[in-house]
Formats: C-alpha cells, structure tokens, sequence
C-alpha cells in the first residue's frame, strides 16, 4: 500500500536542528515538532513559528516578505508508480533541489505529505517571490529516477507576499498561500500564482453563501440538472449524472465548487443531499416508466464526504427509493475518491451497506486523491471515473495516456467499468477507445440539462446523434 500521507513526519532529534542525528528518547517529542523526519526540513509547526516571528517585527524595522506554498501535481502517481520507497526517495530529492534554490534565511518546509512551503524573509516585491517560485519550477524539471524509469514532478506553487503592519496571523497566510495554490492547481498545476484581495473576496462571500442557501432551500433556488452518460461505440445513452444547480436570484447561477464545499462545513449539505435525491430518484422512476427497464438511463446521484460518513445513510436511502417506487439498480451513487480513502475499514462497511440496497457504486474523480489501485480491489464498487484532467491531455501529454491506459487496464482486471469525464473532443473518445474505455461524459456528447430537455431523448431509446 501506498499512501502518502503514511510517510510523513515522523521523530528524531533536538528542536536545535541538526540534521539527520539520531534522537535520544527525551529529546523526540521535541524534535518531532520541528524537523520533518523524511526530508530533514523544517515541520510544519517551525513553519508556522517562522510565520508567526516574520509577522510579529516591530513595524519601523520590518520589511514586505514572502511565504510559498508548493504542492506536488499528481505525486500519488509517483507514489503508485514507485512504491512508498520511491515516493519517499521522489519527496527526499524534492527537498534537496528546494534547498538548492533558497538561501541562508529562508525556512524551507514539509508541511505535510506533498506539501512544501518556503518562507522568505529577504524577498520583499511580488516580482522577487515569482522568480523564486519559477526557479522552484525549473529546480522540479529534472526527472528523478527510482529504478529505471525517470518521474516528472511539477508543483503548483500559491504565494502570498506579507507587509509590515498588517494584522494578519500565520494562519491567515498559510490559507491565502492555499488559496493561490489552489487556484494554480485548478488550471492543471505546474505553475505559480500570487494571492490577491480579489481571492480573498471569494472566501469571505462564504459565510454569506451559508446563509443564502437555508434561503434557496426555502425557495426553490436549488435544481437539478442531468447529464448523460454515453456509450462511446454506439452514443446510446447509458446513464444520466444529477448535478445540482443554484439559481440565485441576484447572483445568477452559483457554481456547485463555489457552494458545495461550504454546504459541506456547514452541514446545510445534508438538506441539500435530501433534496437532489428525492429529485434525482423521482426522475429515475419517471424515466423508468417512459422507456422501460431495459432503455431507461441508470440515474448517477453524487455523494458527498459528511453525506457518505453519515451512519444512518443506507437507511435513509432505502426510505427514499421505496418512497419514490424506483427500481434500486436504476441508480447509482459516486463517491469522491478522495472521499473513500480516508479510513479504509468503515469505507468498506459504508459502501457494503449502500451495495446491500442493490444500488450501483463508483468512485469518482478517480487519479485526484491519494489512492493506491491497490485498494479499489477492495471496495465493493461498480465503476471508475477516470477525472476529467487526465482526459484533457490524452493524446498530448504522454504522462496522462499512460495514467488513463493504467487505470482501465486495472479497472478491466477487476472487472469494473471505466467512465472517463470530461470528455470534450472526438479526438478523446478515438483515443479512449483505442485504450479499450467505452463508456465516456462531458460537453462533447451533452452538456449537464434540465430534465425536460432530455425527454425525447430518453423517449426515443436515448441515442445520441
Ligand atoms: P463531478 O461529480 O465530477 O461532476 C462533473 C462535473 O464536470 C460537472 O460540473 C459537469 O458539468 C462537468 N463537466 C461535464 N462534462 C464536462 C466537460 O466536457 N468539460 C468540462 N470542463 N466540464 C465538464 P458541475 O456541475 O459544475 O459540478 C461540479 C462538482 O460539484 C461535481 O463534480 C460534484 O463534485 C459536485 N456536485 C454537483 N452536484 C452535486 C450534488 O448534487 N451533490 C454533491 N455532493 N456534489 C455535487
Ligand atoms: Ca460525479
Ligand atoms: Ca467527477
């Protein structure tokens, strides 16, 4: 098995730093909170200390300074690929090209599994702090070789510049380095971007969202749209995704990235999740009816983390399909990969409990998370959804045919189908085909549409044009 997350830091020495000695017993809890163990950089609390020191000079002496934050693109590949040994051997020789690259002052850190960061108290312009993060880059391009085959890491990289006075704590500018991290991460990584007050807006419009959506429950801002799935070969309409929209009445269509994850800290994810089922699995029964139980589409409904962690889900689910009179195998459920990694045994108990009502099962987004193929074989799931950032560069980026190959290969082997997402050109589904994938979504074949669109469709034994 292969996780990441299992090798980080852990133990020796003294808070004074020096490296690779070996701990005396007393002294390890000390240490263990400031050096990484696997790499030797500082921890992610010596880190946040260095943070906290930076923000904290007295204004007349202090100057601008800047904090990185660096997360390796795809490193569960890595890992998958090599072997935890690998993986640790990939993040080792990370750490030795980030020393490279910074100097004397810099704090360089783990801050966690794939994650880096880098505080620079001698770079004081946004211009300075953007070089530095593409020598990072450059620093990255060598591939590391572990056995024979040489690995590509690249890093999206968040900054955040910080100026003397300001009254922000090193948590704020941890999570605003995320934010610009994020934001690389979310154009397909390998990059680097510098926080702004414009992303800041973003989240502060969160706790406003919180509260809109109680509202858009009330009234009926919330739809349901649906997309569908299709047979690559044929363009027969296997099944439909019910993706949830908002209709705000001022803002106008919210995306679901921008309200789900604050749905989901908030808990209003629960009448949220209650209500794309009832939809979802009324429509199911209604498409049963129209074109019968062997054309109508399998309904797919989205799960999300506090939904799926939920004890009494399977329960609760029961109730709804009885109430809707739905056939259970009409319908599918997708969980996040990410989702299901987290604690392997109930995972498996959660899904068994959800397979026991006769519903199909997938895992979504799948290659985005930390997972190990290993363990799919163990979940008692129906199908993979193969994320849509490694269609995007099939037939380009030789890196991601060669993950989309991996994955339905294995997914052949444990006899599971492959759905790949995001599908948006012919030249992707020749190349899925020619992979052995045969079922594939995405704005190619059908945007996500208002039930009543679709009605013909289905009607007509679901066959795209
Ligand atoms: P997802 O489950 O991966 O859903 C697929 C997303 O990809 C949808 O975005 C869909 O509109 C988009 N998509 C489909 N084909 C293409 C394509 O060819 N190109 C591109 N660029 N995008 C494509 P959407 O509707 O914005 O949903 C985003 C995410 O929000 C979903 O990702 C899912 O994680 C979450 N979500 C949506 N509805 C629900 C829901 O009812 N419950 C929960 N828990 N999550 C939901
Ligand atoms: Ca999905
Ligand atoms: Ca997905």
């Amino acid at each position: 098995m292969t996780d990441v997350r299992s090798s980080k830091s852990v133990a020796p020495d003294t808070a004074c730093s020096t490296r690779g000695r070996r701990p005396s017993s007393i002294h390890q809890h000390s240490y263990r909170a400031r050096r990484d163990e696997l790499t030797g950089l500082a921890s992610r609390s010596l880190f946040v200390d260095r943070i906290t020191a930076a923000l904290s000079q007295p204004h007349v002496t202090s100057t601008p300074f800047a904090v990185l934050f660096i997360n390796l693109d795809r490193f569960t590949w890595a890992n998958d690929a090599l072997g935890r040994e690998g993986g640790d051997a990939v993040l080792r020789g990370v750490a030795t090209r980030l020393r490279q690259v910074t100097s004397g002052p810099d704090t360089v850190a783990r801050i966690d599994g794939d994650e880096f960061g880098i505080v620079c108290p001698t770079i004081t312009d946004a211009d300075a702090a953007l070089e530095l993060a593409a020598l990072v880059s450059v620093a990255l391009d060598p591939p590391f070789t572990f056995g024979t085959e040489p690995l590509f890491v690249t890093a999206s990289i968040g900054i955040r510049m910080s100026h003397p006075g300001e009254t922000a704590s090193a948590v704020d500018v941890m999570r605003d380095a995320t934010v610009a991290m994020r934001r690389v991460r979310s154009r397909g990584g390998a990059g680097s971007e510098l926080f702004t007050e414009s992303m800041r807006v973003n989240y502060t419009k969160r706790a406003g969202i919180d509260h809109a959506l109680h509202q858009a429950l009330d009234e009926h801002q919330l739809l349901v749209h649906y997309q569908p799935v299709v047979q690559l070969a044929s363009g027969r309409i296997t099944g439909m995704e019910a993706l949830v929209r908002w209709d705000h009445p001022e803002w106008g269509m919210v995306p679901p990235i921008e309200f789900i994850p604050v749905a989901e800290s908030s808990g209003v994810i629960n009448a949220i999740g209650d209500y794309v089922m009832t939809e979802a699995l009324a429509q199911a029964a209604a498409w049963e009816r129209m074109a019968g139980p062997h054309l109508a589409p399998t309904v797919a409904i989205n799960l999300s983390a506090r939904q799926f962690l939920n004890p009494r889900l399977a329960g609760h689910i029961s109730d709804l399909i009885a109430a809707a009179g739905v056939n259970p195998e009409r319908i599918c459920f997708e969980i996040t990969e990410s989702v299901l990694m987290d604690d392997l045994d109930s995972t498996i108990a959660s899904l068994r409990s959800l397979k026991d009502l006769g519903v199909g099962l997938a895992v979504d987004d799948f290659g985005t998370g930390y997972s190990s193929l290993a363990y799919l074989k163990r979940f008692p799931v129906d199908s993979v959804k193969v994320d849509r950032s490694f269609i995007n560069g099939l037939g380009i980026d030789a890196e991601d045919s060669a993950i989309v190959q991996a994955v339905i290969g294995m997914s052949k082997a444990l006899r599971l189908a492959t759905v790949a997402e995001g599908v948006e050109t012919e030249a992707q589904v020749m190349a899925l085909q020619s992979l052995g994938c045969d079922i594939g979504q995405g704005y190619h074949f059908s945007r996500p549409q208002p039930a009543a669109a679709l009605h013909n469709l289905v009607a007509t034994g679901g066959v795209l044009p």
